[in-house]
């Protein structure tokens, strides 16, 4: 097995630091992940003195450029696809309203102090006369063989000085199946409420890492049960009351969406279909009803939650962009494949599906199988083997009348030349004519059978044809 120290980079950060007559030290996440057996590419090197100059220097070594950020007093290189930062040993203390704390310069022990976890604060020596010895004040070791996350210093200090912190120990534990110690659990409840120090965009990051991990669920409930889950996405904690009414309860919504996420990521779902997990039914509770007779409904769901998407990503700092579309989009059809199932699987059910879904079908299909969380075996194999009918129908359909990226196959501007109109509705009108004739099964997807439908629907709209069009596509 290779050494932690084994490339040649740390020799020569090593045999800089030397002549610079600092000490250095790798610190954090390489150090973990050696021990993890985890690959890593992100090396942070510490120093006793200023990170900045030693980092100049062994990019002097390396030929390659640094870039400096002086405020924070903190270098960056790269070299042969690892990622290298220097910083200057430094001790902090916070000031309450404010994650940004008063740094002075410090020792390696101030430093890893400062560190959030006791995993995160190993370090390896750079020295000469102990090259690679472990360096492990707070006991990293011994949590990383328990599998424990645990702050070095006083837990109440370490969360309240930054609450990112608090996030973070949730999403080490998703990651790495640890648990945080009880000490820790308890002061991440007791300060919660600091989180509204912290920026949103750095919350998504950590959930975005959290859905990220193989068993997403086990963050959100860590969430939720130290009482941050409701600061950061109270949609998603929304969905944990349970009603009962004479008699009659419904599912917890909030333990399903939790097993659809775990679902998704088990089949390899990327992150934007496990937030298509996380907010498939978002709608439910504002939609929920209970009628006599029926029992609980939540009519609509789909159509509530998907219009939630945009002020959920807006809250979180989460661009709306075209990933904001795509899951809106998969909450809006989510219970469209379904449907089929229970009904009759129509070739022109499929054909609508296929046009609303277009590029997305496949997600889509996988985010439906992974909603199927019924306890009841039987029940859940026949909605499975349902799904195989469906999706060999969308394979035949696409095949035959290719919808997935559906184009009308007349455009507005041979309707606007062939009957001289100005860009007007009655175009739409006669293109939706087409459209839904397609989709509908009556005409072919095809451009002759168009065009004849358009003549007729314009005939019946009373157009005149301009003069005698050629028909060209
Ligand atoms: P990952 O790469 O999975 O995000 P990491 O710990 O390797 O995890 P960083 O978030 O870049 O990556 O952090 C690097 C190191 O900096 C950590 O190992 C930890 O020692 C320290 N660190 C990062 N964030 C904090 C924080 N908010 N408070 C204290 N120490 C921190």
């Amino acid at each position: 097995m290779r050494g932690p120290l084994d490339h040649k980079i740390f020799e020569i950060v090593a045999a800089q630091a030397e002549k610079l007559k600092v000490k250095a030290f790798v610190i954090g996440g390489y150090v973990r992940d050696h021990f993890l057996q985890r690959e890593s590419t992100d090396i942070d090197i510490v120093v006793e003195g200023s990170g900045i100059e030693l980092a100049e220097a062994v990019a002097g070594v390396l030929h390659t450029n640094v870039a400096v950020f002086r405020n924070f007093g903190t270098a960056m290189l790269r070299y042969e696809g690892i990622e290298l930062e220097f910083v200057g040993a430094r001790r902090e203390s916070y000031r309450r309203n404010s994650r940004k704390p008063i740094v002075e310069e410090g020792t390696l022990e101030d430093d890893q102090l400062r560190r959030d976890f006791t995993i995160n604060a190993l370090a390896f020596s750079l020295q000469k006369d102990d090259y690679g010895t472990l360096i492990d004040p707070f006991g990293g070791i011994r949590d990383l063989d328990a599998g424990l996350i645990r702050t070095p210093t006083d837990p109440d200090t370490t969360y309240s000085d930054d609450p990112l912190r608090m996030i973070r120990a949730i999403r080490f534990a998703t990651q790495l199946g640890f648990s945080i110690v009880p000490e820790s659990l308890d002061s991440i409840r007791r300060n919660a409420e600091r989180l509204n120090i912290l920026s949103r965009e750095r919350i998504a990051d950590e959930l975005h890492k959290i859905l990220m991990a193989e068993r997403p669920s086990e963050g959100f409930r860590l969430l939720d049960e130290c009482g941050l889950l409701h600061l950061i996405l109270p949609s998603i904690s929304n969905l944990k009351s349970v009603e009962t009414v004479n008699g009659c309860g419904h599912k917890d919504n909030f333990e399903h969406t939790l097993q659809v996420v775990d679902n998704v990521a088990a089949a390899g779902g990327d992150l934007w279909l496990r937030w298509a997990a996380l907010l498939h039914d978002v709608g439910k509770p504002a939609t929920k009803r209970y009628e006599e007779g029926t029992g609980w409904t939540f009519h609509g769901h789909d159509f509530i939650g998907s219009k939630m998407v945009p002020g959920i990503f807006k809250q979180l700092k989460m661009p709306l962009n075209d990933k904001m579309k795509y899951v809106q989009k998969l909450v809006l059809l989510h219970l469209r494949p379904i449907a089929l199932v229970t009904e009759e699987v129509t070739d022109s059910a499929v054909r609508r599906l296929l046009f609303d879904a277009g590029d997305d079908i496949d997600d889509l299909m996988t985010l439906c199988r992974a909603d199927v969380t019924s306890k009841n075996e039987y029940k859940v194999k026949a909605i499975q083997r349902n799904f195989e009918i469906v999706e060999a129908k969308l394979i035949e359909v696409e095949a035959k009348d290719a919808i997935r990226n559906f184009k009308n196959p007349i455009s507005g501007e041979l309707i606007m030349e062939k009957y001289g109109l100005p860009p007007c509705s009655t175009i739409g009108v006669i293109k939706e004519e087409i459209k839904n004739a397609i989709l509908d099964g009556e005409i072919p997807n095809e451009f002759e059978a168009a065009y004849r439908l358009m003549e007729s629907k314009a005939a019946e709209l009373g157009l005149e044809p301009k003069s005698q069009t050629s028909k060209k596509k």
